[in-house]
């Protein structure tokens, strides 16, 4: 008997291609995916998985569907507004491989399940649209030994990577050690997140988990992809290990999973902020800039005369820095930044402002040429 997802009118259109084959289908159909978060990203991924002819998925959601998710969550209809997502979503994967098996997982990743959940499966997809649940993600899929593939968005960018320290590869936090919260989250910022993009990032995190399972071609596995959906210019960056990583360094702090660390905070700096906007940053006289970013960040796009000292190097070298001068601190999207003054100005820097909105604001009002990331 010819099963469905070996029927090639149905199911199995890329059989012919090089590298996937009928071993590579044979591959997808005996693996398992699961899908963090079905939303603009998980839609269109896990569609995309289950009519490739993947064997397993699992959805972890414990949303319910909102009027607002429609125009990017394509899996559901103006009549599943209400009900929950992994049953409508189930439903709507499940007509396209009826021999696709789901699992359902109704409260979602929680610190509780996490590391057990993601050892059941050979992928995890990150779709979710907060810090807290990306880094409980990534921090259980390393201690899980699985690897991710993530993608985020903001506003008309997105970013994608494959995340396996396993396989040789960096994890998260080894980008960002730390959560960097506000301000470059979309449901915090309220952003506007375009659906088509969702659509964008979403296909290709399935890309680089069909390409991971079957073996074809080159993962994005210690590169992270950006995309600029405006101007079509993609970037693609070479990420490395970094041996000081707290979770997957040699010297590794996050060992286990608990949950106090992945507790999401809007608003870390409430009140009055010790910021500039970038036109007024650039009106001030001798003033010095200080990046705090990362260097695969610094390396990618920099502001003219600024000195570079990442984040975690401020409170030791901060006597580098002269005490004289207006110190602009400025990191992607002015976070990181306002950690730093916030330790500068404790320790005497009165004149230390963090730039606002980072980088990424400086190039959009006032250096168009500067690559965004
Ligand atoms: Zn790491």
């Amino acid at each position: 008997m010819t099963s469905p997802a070996l029927d090639p009118t149905r199911y199995a259109r890329h059989l012919s291609l090089p590298g996937i084959g009928l071993e590579g289908q044979e591959r997808l159909r005996a693996s398992s995916v699961l899908i963090v978060g079905l939303g603009g990203l998980g839609c269109p991924a896990s569609l995309y998985l289950a009519a490739a002819g993947i064997g397993r998925l699992g959805l972890a959601d414990f949303d319910t569907i909102d009027t607002s998710n429609l125009q990017r969550q394509v899996l559901y209809t103006e009549r599943d507004v209400g009900k929950r997502k992994i049953d409508r979503a189930a439903k709507a994967l499940h007509v396209r491989n009826r021999e696709l098996t789901l699992d359902r997982i109704p409260e979602g990743l929680t610190p509780d399940n996490a590391v057990d959940l993601i050892r059941g499966y050979d992928l995890v997809l990150d779709g979710t649209d907060n810090f807290a649940t990306r880094y409980l993600i990534n921090d259980a899929a390393a201690l899980a030994g699985v690897p991710v593939v993530s993608a985020s968005l903001f506003q008309f960018e997105c970013q994608v990577a494959v995340f396996a320290p396993s396989a040789g590869g960096p994890c998260y936090r080894c980008l960002f050690p730390d959560m960097p919260a506000p301000g470059e989250v979309p449901n915090c910022a309220e952003a506007g997140v375009f659906g088509a993009l969702c659509g964008v990032a979403g296909s290709m995190q399935a890309m680089e988990a069909i390409k991971w399972i079957t073996g074809a071609g080159e993962p994005l596995l210690g590169f992270l992809l950006t995309v600029d959906a405006l101007s079509h210019r993609h970037h693609r960056v070479r990420v490395g290990r970094d041996p000081g990583c707290a979770l997957c360094g040699a010297d590794p702090t996050i060992t286990e999973i608990r949950a106090e660390r992945y507790r999401f905070v809007c608003d870390p700096f409430p009140g009055e902020k010790p910021e500039i906007p970038p036109r007024e940053a650039r009106a001030l006289a001798d003033a010095l800039f200080v990046d705090v970013r990362e260097p695969w960040e610094w390396d990618l796009v920099r502001l003219p005369d600024a000195v570079h000292l990442p984040l975690g190097e401020v409170a030791r070298r901060k006597n580098e820095l002269p005490r004289d001068r207006p110190l602009v601190v400025y990191c992607h999207a002015g976070i990181r930044s306002l950690r730093a003054v916030e330790g500068l100005r404790a320790a005497g820097f009165s004149r230390a402002v963090s730039l606002q909105g980072g980088i990424d604001r400086w190039a959009v009002e006032l250096d168009q040429n500067l690559p965004r990331y």
